[in-house]
């Protein structure tokens, strides 16, 4: 089968926080690309659709794509939605649980730093149109930095507040900054994610693990040429198995940095991501 490109966005709007910029597309880039999809022929299906064919199920269209939103910034609702509803579009978006607004209040909160983010009540409304509503953490931490007990905090209390919020059960997990490894996979697989999606900056096909779905970050500097390269099925790797040993060495720089109480990579999905391509 051909490979599929998961696109991962974060912030869709003109005026974004400084610190989200680099990883914001325009309202019109946006709409360009969802026009460059359309024109190339592929049909956007529903992320599960993509799970399903990983399981086994039914096969996927010839051509296809995946949308899918992190950290759930307020700008979805406003920009992104209704280009979706229009054209009738599937798309996931990740709920950092803890960052839903009104920020604050204990035990929840983030590691983001402040942003426009969606509220419960839009979150609920995305759900009724249809929009799949995934889990990414309570807090956006490095999930494969963490001790054993704090993954399984972030994991299955982000599943637990979505649950309730929306009064059906969750399936669809990101990795927070993209980051996991054979530990965070499990535990989030035991808490009741049956998916779950990294970055790597790869196309993604449906013979590999569920757990680690690799997607294309679409960031402010990706070139038309290359957005369409990708949409052609090419621009990038497709699926690759295992981790290099630069992900490996770098994660256990970030282990080593956690531990000493100076983590790096900043809080968010930062120039760090680059090093997890490999
Ligand atoms: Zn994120």
């Amino acid at each position: 089968m051909s490979a599929v490109p998961v696109f991962l966005y974060h912030s869709v709007t003109s005026d974004p926080p400084p610190w989200i910029a680099p990883y914001t597309v325009t309202p019109r880039a946006f709409t360009e690309q969802l026009d460059r999809i359309a024109d190339a022929g592929l049909t956007i299906i529903p992320l599960r659709r993509l799970v399903a064919a990983i399981r086994g199920g039914p096969a996927l269209p010839a051509r296809c794509a995946v949308l899918t939103f992190d950290d759930g910034f307020a700008d979805f609702y406003w920009s992104v939605a209704p280009l979706l509803t229009e054209r009738a579009l599937p798309a996931t978006v990740f709920i950092t649980t803890g960052a839903v607004h009104p920020p604050g209040g204990a035990p929840e909160g983030s590691l983001l730093p402040p942003a426009a983010m969606l509220s419960w009540r839009q979150i609920a409304t995305l759900d009724a149109l249809g929009i799949e509503i995934g889990g990414h953490t309570v807090t956006h931490p490095q999930l494969d930095a963490l001790p054993a007990q704090r993954v399984w905090h972030e994991v299955v209390d982000c599943k637990r507040r979505l649950e309730d919020a929306l009064n059906h059960a969750v399936y669809a997990f990101a990795y927070p900054h993209g980051y996991s490894s054979n530990a965070v996979r499990r535990t989030v697989r035991e808490a009741g994610w049956t998916s779950a999606c990294a970055v790597r900056n790869a196309l993604a096909t449906a013979d590999r693990d569920p757990m680690r779905i690799p997607r294309l970050m679409v960031r402010a500097d990706t070139r038309p040429e290359l957005f369409t390269q990708w949409v052609r099925g090419g621009g990038a790797p497709v699926n690759p198995a295992g981790e290099s040993f630069r992900t490996t060495g770098w994660r256990l720089y970030r282990r080593t940095r956690a531990l000493l109480g100076r983590p790096v990579g900043g809080p968010s999905e930062s120039g760090t991501l680059s090093r997890e391509s490999g």
